[in-house]
């Protein structure tokens, strides 16, 4: 991606300590970091509250370009399956290099349809992925079944994807973080960055401040005022409070929106087995998800609401994804209740996220990966940590460009992309439960 403004390291003097700050140590800002830093960059990450709090921590973790797979989406699903294609090698360089297991699991995923009419859903849906030349197989119900033997019995039709995998995404950010720290990456949590700053036109660094309470100002850094980091680029993986950030022209901004999302997280106390691969519905009204870890932990998620930055847990969107999951999954009611946690997806209005330069020099987006940021964190943090280096990314990365947003991208923020409202899919993006109230 040529640049456009700023995108390699500032050449602003007096020289900064870090190369780089990344504002959030999520999946993608620690993915972002550990890169950057593997490349000789001198990497500062700044994390308002922990690491991995964000949407990362409430994540599913499917790996899965090809049941996401929608119509007008075809770009997304190109990033999608680059980013696939990335995750082994991913996973084995981050074990070795944290001593962590992210816990990739190949698993595969299918979808389910329990009626006719849902079959006759999920028939087009399998011919539109076998138009992409995506790998998508026909089950008749009692198929689904030999390789899945507690499915309900009343399942008539299946998609499977064999490509479609998961990972455990807490493990992830903490697999992340250790390799960041044996890099030599400095993580702070705490920190909350309140402005960016910029000086003669170009991004010099942030202004901090100790969000655990002791107000702006707090944070020394040595041989810096001690509410100001000065940075060679700023790079922002702020999740969904990427869009909001103080200090940013408006010419600049991105729309990232919060995207609410309830999942349970449930534990069969008979151990792993109840399910193998990650299982998928669409009903019309209500799509979700039953992800097994593969150690007897499941995510059963979720719902899509458009509540600003409430994480509140509601009875009626956990009551709807049991209710949902029982009908294809009969045993779901045996599990135990671990958790039930609401996230913030980064969305943005074309589901596809922002990668790149920013309109101001200094500034680089790794943000709005609304629901695939997961899948996507091994693509975003070789892309960035190509640019900070002042190369080309090696993948095409296009669809993610910051400037389809330049002209009143800003305003744009808050609205849903035509395309999701026209069409939904078997992903978790049809309103849900939580929706509906
Ligand atoms: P986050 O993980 O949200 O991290 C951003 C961080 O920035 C936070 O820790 C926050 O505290 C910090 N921050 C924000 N502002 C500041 C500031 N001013 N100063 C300092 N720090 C700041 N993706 C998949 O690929 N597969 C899935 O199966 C999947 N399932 C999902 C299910 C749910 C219910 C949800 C909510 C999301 C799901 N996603 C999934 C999407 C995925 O979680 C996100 O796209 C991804 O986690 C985004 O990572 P991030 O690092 O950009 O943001």
């Amino acid at each position: 991606m040529p640049a456009q403004g700023a995108n390699t390291v500032n050449p602003a003097s007096p020289k900064p300590r870090h190369d780089a700050v990344v504002i959030g140590a999520g999946a993608i800002g620690l993915a972002v970091a550990w890169r950057a830093a593997q490349r000789g960059l001198r990497v500062l990450v700044l994390e308002r509250e922990r690491i991995g709090a964000g949407a990362s921590h409430v994540a599913a973790g499917m790996l899965a370009p090809v049941t996401e797979a929608t119509f007008g989406e075809e770009r997304l699903t190109e990033l999608g399956l680059a980013s696939a294609a990335r995750w082994p090698r991913f996973a084995r360089e981050l074990g070795a290099a944290s001593g962590l297991d992210p816990s990739l699991r190949a698993c595969g995923t299918l979808v389910v349809a329990r009626d006719r009419d849902e079959a006759e859903a999920l028939d087009r849906e399998i011919v539109f992925r076998r138009s992409l030349g995506l790998a998508a197989d026909r089950l008749l119900g009692s198929e689904a079944r030999r390789l899945e033997p507690a499915l309900a019995p009343t399942i008539r039709l299946a998609l499977h994807a064999p490509d479609d995998h998961a990972v455990d995404p807490r493990r992830l950010t903490a697999a992340l973080a250790a390799a960041c720290a044996r890099e030599g990456v400095e993580v702070r949590e705490g920190v909350a960055v309140e402005e960016v700053v910029i000086e003669g036109g170009e991004v010099t660094g942030v202004g901090v401040a100790d969000a655990r309470g002791s107000g702006s100002g707090s944070v020394p850094v040595a041989g810096e005022a001690a509410s100001f980091v000065a940075a060679g680029t700023v790079v922002v993986a702020a999740g969904s409070w990427s869009g909001a950030l103080p200090g940013v022209p408006e010419r600049a901004r991105v729309p990232v929106r919060p995207v609410k999302g309830q999942v349970l997280r449930l534990r069969d106390p008979e151990g792993p087995g109840l399910l193998h691969r990650s299982l998928r519905m669409d009903t019309g009204l209500r799509s979700g998800y039953l992800v097994p870890r593969g150690d007897g932990r499941y995510v059963l998620g979720a719902t899509v609401e458009e509540r600003g930055y409430d994480t509140s847990i509601t009875a009626g969107a956990l009551h709807d994804l049991v209710h949902d999951a029982a009908e294809l999954l009969p045993g779901v009611l045996e599990l135990e209740l671990e958790e039930a946690i609401a996230g913030l997806r980064p969305g943005t209005p074309d589901n596809a996220p922002v990668i790149g330069p920013a309109a101001v020099g200094g500034l680089v987006w790794a943000t709005g990966h609304y629901r695939n940021g997961i899948l996507l964190a091994p693509l975003t943090a070789d892309a960035v940590a190509a640019m900070l280096v002042g190369e080309e990314p090696r993948a095409k990365i296009d669809a993610a460009d910051p400037r389809r947003f330049a002209a009143g991208g800003a305003a744009a923020a808050g609205t849903r992309s035509p395309l999701s409202d026209a069409r939904p899919t078997p992903s978790d993006r049809t309103p849900l439960s939580g929706a509906r109230r």
